[in-house]
């Protein structure tokens, strides 16, 4: 049933009440739709909050469940890996195992692949160790190698330019020098003198004395010559009993200058050989050249001094003789 009644509708209920089939009665209700709108409507915005406020305690919740769950032991294992291994790449850091869920089977396995990197590493580092230390010795060996040869090489140079009894230069190395000086005194007409100095009767000091002995004479007119000359100047054993010295910068009275001075000094001085003492005298000759030849050559060089050295010996041994002081019969023979 439906009415309105004063400003608000009213909708009617009515119900018969019976009893054993009998009506005794009627009851009727009525309800005013206004006020039950009015109601709902202003009942509505705080259900509607409430609701909300609830999904939002709900969502609350499970962020911070998730985060306490995920959240936390993914930002405590991300700050653990952070500087998580040393500047040798050692893993030095372990990451905490907090629960016995999926992150800390992982943060378990991680730390036990740590500790198999780690002892990976040992190793690694002790084989590098031993190799760095085999190369250290290898590098010691080859240098001490290196040197050895180095040395053995000076040696081979210097024995392949010296003559082994009197450590003087050897004829070849000589020849090699003054092929030079030749050439710079054809270019500036600077004055050499070449002296060829040959020991007198030396086959009666090995026949009297024994050879080790004449050995020892040729050891100690090397020795006088030695001191005798200057820096400048080059001294060499020819072979046998017979030197030569290059007097640089030396003319004709310079270098007779020098060659008396062998002379007499070798002329004075006695060998001692054992018991004996050795005498001996040297003889002579000299060649100077100036480079106004200008096909000036060694062996044109050794010819003069040579003949000059003959003629030395021709005139009693114990003599100096400078080419230039022959007469032309001499030179020509
Ligand atoms: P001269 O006055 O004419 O030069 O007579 P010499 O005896 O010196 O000359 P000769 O050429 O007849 O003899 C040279 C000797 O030198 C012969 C050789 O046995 C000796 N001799 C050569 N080389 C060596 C050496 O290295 N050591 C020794 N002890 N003797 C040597
Ligand atoms: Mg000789
Ligand atoms: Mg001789």
């Amino acid at each position: 049933v439906y009415s309105k009644g004063g400003n608000e509708d009213i909708v009617m209920f009515s119900q018969e009440i019976t009893l054993e089939d009998d009506v005794v009665g009627i009851l009727e209700l009525g309800l005013s739709t206004k006020k039950t709108i009015d109601y709902l409507e202003e009942h509505k915005y705080i259900q509607v909050k409430r609701e909300a406020l609830i999904i939002l305690l709900i969502a609350l919740g499970e962020f911070l469940a998730l985060s306490y769950i995920i959240i936390r032991p993914l930002s405590l294992m991300t700050s653990a890996m952070k500087d998580g291994a040393d500047e040798s790449g050692r893993i030095v850091k372990k990451l905490p195992v907090l629960s016995g869920d999926e992150f800390g089977r992982m943060a378990e396995a991680f730390n036990s692949l740590g500790d198999k990197l780690n002892a990976a590493h040992e190793r690694l580092q002790s084989d590098i160790d031993i190799a760095d230390e085999e190369l250290l010795q290898t590098n010691r060996r080859l240098i001490k190698q290196s040197k050895e040869l180095q040395l053995v090489n000076e040696k081979f140079k210097r024995l392949s330019i010296t003559d082994e009894l009197t450590g003087l230069y050897n004829r070849r190395h000589f020849q090699e020098l003054i092929q030079s000086d030749i050439e710079v005194s054809i270019r500036y007409g600077n004055s050499n003198s070449l002296l060829l100095i040959d020991v007198d009767f030396f086959k009666k000091i090995n026949d009297n004395y024994g050879h080790p002995c004449g050995d020892q004479v040729l050891i100690e007119i090397s020795e006088t010559m030695k001191i005798s000359l200057r820096k400048t100047d080059i001294l060499c054993r020819i072979g046998g009993e017979e030197f030569a010295v290059l007097c640089r910068q030396a003319d004709r009275v310079d270098a007779t200058d020098v060659a008396e001075k062998i002379r007499t000094i070798d002329e004075k001085s006695a060998v001692m050989c054992g018991d004996d003492r050795i005498k001996c005298t040297i003889s002579i000759g000299i060649s100077t050249f100036d480079g106004k030849d200008k096909n000036l050559n060694l062996e044109a060089i050794y010819r003069e001094s040579d003949l000059a050295v003959y003629h030395a010996k021709k005139s009693g041994r114990n003599t100096v003789v400078h080419y230039d002081d022959l007469s032309e019969l001499d030179k020509t023979g």
